[in-house]
């Protein structure tokens, strides 16, 4: 028989598995029950409305069973089946997503992240078995195949007898290593406990054959033991349980069975709405940006279901865009069945349960604001980009929802504050609320724009976001505070008398230099923030330095340039060089001009429109 090659990623992948990078080998059950359980719904949901089709309740279940001596693991379900050819797709590949295009292996911090980015169900087997065996039988037809793996190498598809539709994966279980005892995964109370534990909530029966004891018939102390059928899964949703029945632990486990994400959920709501229209919702803030999260491909949307069955895996219209990051589900028993995707969009009733849940989500995370700063913290890293876009999309619709969760990083807290905390310890003659735009903070922390602010004692909040300087456009005041940058030409501060006489006093000294940078800057000014620093640019108007560059970095660039006013610090003895230049040398003052002027790019991260003249003419100034 032939052997088939797996496809390189499935290859790749399936290697760590069977290096095992899980930590817990155990999920593996979780993961084939999950996937039993999908075959299950599938035929399930066909029934309903396929009446050549039986509907039968107690044909649909899961069986594990275990063999000891054989040192086997069989899963057995009643679901849909696979054909040859979806035998070939499903279990010949996995990467169908493409995911791991999307890193290359120098990007991948760690191999657990790889495994996150995918569903790796069925393949997890290979953590606990040297070999696995599927054999099964697709509804309407009347062939039965197996598919065999000893892992990596590949596996084989041939024709086999199977009396009844479904599935039949057979585990060969490793033999102990000096580390791992596999031995357990073929002990009943171990099987037991772990299906209690991750797949207590699924629908169907998973049944097992668990040995029990009874008094021997006519004798009072000899015990003998026997075989029976248990059912080992309660099958009651978590969502219609009582929130005092449940544990962290178990939304934690209901996250991961429900492959929500592959981190711990940073948080959990947990509701029930009983009135104008009743739903249960349990929703989760996960910890980790998922890897495709600032990407198209990443799809926002809770699974919605109507009284317990499942309508849709993405309903999308239950989350506004900032809060896409939220994963759970919602059940209600107001929603029809059989309703369409675009009836569903007018559905007054799916709107007011997506109303509700937004408020719910909104009072969830000031509560952890208020209450766990750093689970906030956490959570802001990884989604705090997605609130700045709110307030910045549908022309700032949705500010007033989102404003008081954002959060900067502050130059004298050094850590994120909101703007409240901010507003809060602003002293009495501070009129605006302060801000550098720059790469990273470290950056920012040394431009000399900041130094006349810094030294009023002013905070300065530090934007490293692009989208940070067009959220506050939107934004425009908080608590009726402006939002004011540190390059702006006008700071609002008052330090303007000694600094105007300069500016007099010099005036054809700066006309001359404005004349010389005619077509790069609109003016040449003294400068009143400038402290120890020669040189700066700060801008006129609306655009600053930092729009201008991401916006020329977008593919439409509509060349939109920031008012650049080159300020001189007055104090600076190159001033003096300056002065003495218009006087005497005006060649050399042209010289002066010019690499100021550079600099104050360079000090922007702006690019010198000639490098080769600009390192000229430093030599210039060193010969
Ligand atoms: P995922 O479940 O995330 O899609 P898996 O690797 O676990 O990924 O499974 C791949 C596919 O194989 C499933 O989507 C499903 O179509 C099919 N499959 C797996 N197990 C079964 C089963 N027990 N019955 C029918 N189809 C199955």
């Amino acid at each position: 028989m032939e052997k088939k090659l797996f496809k390189a990623e499935s290859k790749r992948l399936l290697e760590m598995m069977i290096n095992s990078i899980y930590s817990q080998k155990e999920i593996f059950l979780r993961e084939l029950i999950s996937n039993a359980s999908d075959a299950i719904d599938k035929i399930y949901y066909k029934a309903l409305t396929d009446d050549s089709l039986s509907f039968n309740k107690d044909s649909y279940y899961i069986k594990v069973a275990a063999d000891k001596e054989n040192r086997t693991l069989t899963i057995t379900d009643t679901g849909i089946g696979m054909t040859k050819e979806e035998l070939e797709s499903n279990l010949g590949i996995i990467a169908q997503s493409g995911s791991l295009e999307f890193k290359t292996e120098n990007e991948l911090k760690d191999e657990h992240e790889i495994i996150g980015q995918f569903g790796v169900g069925f393949y997890s087997a290979f953590m606990v078995a040297d070999e696995v065996t599927v054999i099964t039988k697709a509804l309407g037809s009347d062939e039965a195949f197996k598919w065999q793996s000893a892992g990596a190498d590949g596996y084989t598809i041939e024709s086999t007898q199977k009396d009844s539709v479904g599935t039949e994966i057979t585990l060969k279980i490793k033999e102990n290593t000096e580390e791992e005892n596999y031995d357990e995964y073929v002990e009943e109370y171990r099987l037991k406990s772990i299906i209690k534990k991750y797949s207590d909530f699924i629908r169907y029966p998973i049944k097992m054959d668990v040995t029990e004891s009874k008094l021997k018939e006519g004798s009072e102390n000899e015990y003998e033991e026997y075989q029976e059928e248990q059912t080992i899964n309660s099958m009651v949703p978590i969502w219609r349980k009582n929130k005092s029945e449940l544990s962290d632990e178990d939304y934690e486990n209901f996250y991961a069975e429900k492959h929500y994400g592959f981190d711990k959920p940073l948080a959990h709501i947990h509701t029930s709405v009983d009135g104008a229209v009743s739903y249960h919702a349990i929703l989760y803030i996960p910890e980790k940006t998922p890897f495709d999260y600032y990407s198209k491909e990443y799809e926002k949307g809770l699974e919605l279901y109507s009284n317990g069955v499942l309508i849709m895996n993405k309903c999308a219209d239950l989350l506004p865009d900032y809060f896409s990051f939220v994963k759970g589900m919602v059940d209600s028993p107001d929603l029809s069945l059989n309703i369409s995707r675009e009836i569903l969009q007018h559905d007054r009733q799916l709107k007011r349960i997506a109303n509700n849940i937004n408020k719910k989500i909104k009072s969830e995370l000031q509560n952890l604001l208020k209450n766990d700063r750093d689970k906030y913290v956490t959570f802001y890293d990884s989604f705090g980009r997605q609130l700045k876009y709110g307030v910045y999309s549908d022309f700032g619709a949705n500010k007033d929802v989102l404003q008081d969760l954002l959060m900067f990083y502050s130059s004298k807290e050094k850590k994120l504050v909101t703007l409240d905390e901010y507003i809060s310890r602003m002293p009495e003659d501070q009129k605006y609320i302060y801000y550098a735009s720059g790469e990273s903070n470290e950056r920012i922390e040394k431009l000399p724009q900041t130094e006349l602010v810094s030294e009023k004692g002013y905070e300065i909040l530090y934007f490293t976001d692009e989208v940070d300087e067009f959220a506050i456009k939107m934004l425009m005041s908080y608590k009726e505070k402006e939002f004011k940058s540190v390059s702006s030409s006008d700071l609002g501060i008052d330090e303007k008398e000694k600094t105007e006489t300069e500016e007099k006093e010099n005036k054809d000294l700066f006309d001359f230099m404005k004349n010389i940078l005619s077509d790069k800057v609109k003016d040449v000014r003294a400068s009143k923030r400038l402290r120890s620093h020669p040189v700066c640019f700060s801008t006129d108007g609306e655009v600053t330095i930092e729009m201008e560059k991401i916006l020329s970095a977008m593919p439409d660039n509509q060349n939109i340039q920031a008012e650049k006013v080159l300020e001189i610090n007055p104090n600076h003895e190159v001033f003096q060089s300056l002065k003495a230049a218009f006087e005497n040398d005006q060649e050399k003052l042209t010289l002066y001009t010019n690499l100021l002027y550079n600099q104050a790019l360079l000090i922007e991260g702006l690019p010198i429109k000639d490098p080769v003249e600009f390192t000229n003419d430093i030599c210039k100034v060193m010969a």
